[in-house]
């Protein structure tokens, strides 16, 4: 796109850019993408190193200038690919006062999360960005909008509201973006959308971004968008058939537990090697710094490091001195590393391609590879979108718990006892003992001499315990409870699934107990992956030596028993049925 000025160009011109519909470039740069030196800097600074393929798609037409129709989840990275067109067409510094692009978004979370992307991305513009929403005192937002603005960040009925007051004057708008527009006609905003759009110049640039679409989006979308480019991210299967045999699981957790759980996940797994992927450099960076600081052997490989360093760190772990790398894609490019036994998303992927491509790392040659993604709560409809295009099945659990950790850690001490009562020359320590039976009981020598072993192979107990949580019923969107919508306009929570976990609890009886190995955690992952329950609605789980039972809302029983009764909880069938007892 090299020629581009920063002149705006309308809806109309002609967009030279390559076939929409092919593929993009896989190894396509920002620089690639034409976009200003001040937003790659921003870029590099953040350490973004390669656009994600919503961006590879969306920006160059974007900043041609043409209309687009987006169908792209969270998580894609598809606030950037609207917002860097928006700043791309900004003149640095501005000083006039109404604004030149309007985003508008559901809810106020998605607000202060896209102003603050856009903010980010234009600081060496100066861009000036002011979400307004609901719920927050009006007079600071008419204050602003009044001193000048470049970029308004808006729910549909605030910005209606200012609009109305005279305080919104879209006169100026260059640009206009809806944001995950499903939510915002689930939620009653069609007849407000339709109203600004309205007040905003006919040659306007529009861009609509949806997870999904409906028909009534498509009326939408044909009203106000002037022969836009479409894409739809995740439209192809990637390379189906070809996932290797590898066991995946997702850990649902809240950002801000994110180290701990993976800690927590590390230690149950205990991989030989592990790949973790994070999506910036400076994830890689944090991330390391906090595990080695908890005791594990991390190298970070990123795209900033020099290719010594990189060779420095990959020989690491192969020589084993590490057993976890850090990564980003880009620097785990073209990586092929044996001994890998896990792959981690620490992040969910922003493409299911991506997803197939870092799984396919494990599982070679015939050996059982693991992939863990840890997902937020609202990441739902990301997760299922990857299953669905990567063919794979990908079971839902909650973290281990303190509980599972320490039944680990003993497990793991018997083995390690067994081994050396099997193999070891222990002869020499006879005399030990011996002279200890004089005094204790054998019993309780042996349990001495077990707890020293334990705590010298264990490591620190960490008693922390991390939230379980589940999925969010209505993810794919941030979360909106919590009396934070719009000044409660709208069509409000119609159409939402009830929250289950209210009503009486019914009991379950599982067949398989401590015996076969299962954890709470195999029987909350096995209802929530096979039933619309998520983990809060899963009650109170007892786990005896060759059964378990297991709380779920009462009207959910029969469900949960005919979805159990058709799957395999740990690689086994199990006698499922309602407990009376
Ligand atoms: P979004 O889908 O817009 O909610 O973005 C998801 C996350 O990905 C955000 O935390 C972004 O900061 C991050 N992100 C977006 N684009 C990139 C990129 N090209 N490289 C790394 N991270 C990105």
């Amino acid at each position: 796109m090299e020629g581009m000025s920063d002149e705006r160009t309308t809806p109309g011109d002609e967009y030279s850019a390559p076939d929409e519909h092919s593929a993009p470039d896989e190894h396509a740069t920002f620089e690639d993408l034409g976009l200003r030196p001040e937003l790659l800097k921003a870029l590099s600074a953040l350490g973004y190193e390669e656009p994600t393929p919503i961006q590879q798609e969306a920006i160059p037409p974007l900043v041609g200038g043409r209309d687009l129709l987006g169908q792209a989840a969270t998580g894609t990275g598809k606030t950037a690919a609207f917002s860097l067109p928006v700043l791309q067409q900004l003149s640095a510094h501005r000083r006039d006062k109404p604004p030149v692009a309007l985003v508008l978004v559901p809810t106020r979370e998605l607000a202060v999360q896209v102003s603050e992307a856009l903010h980010k991305y234009g600081r060496d513009l100066g861009a000036r960005v002011l979400p307004v929403y609901g719920g927050a005192p009006i007079v600071r937002q008419l204050r602003s909008l009044e001193s000048g603005v470049d970029v308004v960040v808006a729910t549909p009925g605030r910005a209606l509201d200012l609009l109305n007051r005279g305080s919104l004057q879209l006169g100026e708008i260059a640009t206009v973006v809806l944001d995950e527009a499903d939510e915002m006609l689930d939620m009653g905003f069609a007849e407000d959308l339709e109203a600004i759009l309205d007040e905003t110049p006919r040659e306007r640039q529009t861009v609509l971004f949806s997870a999904t679409m409906p028909r009534r989006l498509d009326a939408l979308a044909r009203r106000h968008l002037n022969d836009p480019v479409r894409i739809t991210i995740a439209k192809e299967k990637a390379a189906a058939g070809e996932a290797p045999r590898v066991r995946q699981t997702a850990y649902v957790v809240p950002r801000g537990a994110k180290p701990a759980a993976l800690g927590r996940i590390l230690d149950i797994e205990a991989p030989t090697a592990a790949i973790v992927f994070c999506r910036t450099r400076e994830e890689v960076d944090t991330l390391t710094e906090t595990l080695n600081g908890r005791g594990y052997r991390a190298e970070p490989l990123h795209g900033g490091m020099s290719q010594e360093q990189r060779d420095k760190a990959m020989g690491r772990l192969r020589s084993g001195t590490a057993d976890l790398l850090i990564a980003t894609d880009v620097a785990a490019r073209g990586l092929d590393i044996d001994l890998l036994t896990h792959v981690v998303n620490y992040d969910v992927p922003s493409a299911p391609e991506s997803y197939v491509h870092r799984i396919g790392r494990v599982g070679r040659a015939g050996r059982e590879g693991v992939a863990i993604t840890l997902a937020e709560p609202r990441e739902h409809r990301q997760l299922k979108t990857i299953e669905k295009v990567a063919g794979a099945t990908i079971s839902v659990q909650t973290v281990p718990t303190v509980a599972d950790l320490r039944a680990r850690r003993l497990d793991l001490t018997r083995a390690a006892l067994r081994e050396s009562l099997l193999g070891d020359e222990l002869d020499r320590f006879r005399v030990v003992v011996e002279t200890l039976a004089d005094e204790f009981d054998l019993m309780e020598v042996a349990l001495a001499a077990v707890k020293l072993a334990h705590e010298a192979g264990g490591g620190v107990d960490d008693d922390e315990e991390i939230p379980q949580v589940g999925f969010r019923p209505d993810s794919g969107r941030p979360d909106t409870r919590g009396g934070s919508r719009d000044g409660g306009r709208g069509a409000g929570d119609g159409g939402r699934p009830p929250r289950r976990s209210s009503g009486p609890a019914g009991r379950l009886f599982v067949g398989l107990g401590r015996e076969a190995g299962i954890r709470p955690g195999d029987l909350v992952g096995a209802i929530t992956g096979e039933t619309e329950l998520t983990g809060r609605d899963v009650g109170s789980i007892e786990i005896h030596q060759r059964f378990a039972l297991v709380e779920v809302p009462e009207g959910a029983v029969d469900d949960v028993v005919n979805a159990l009764r058709a799957t395999m909880i740990k690689g086994r069938k199990a006698t499922i049925r309602r407990d009376r007892s």
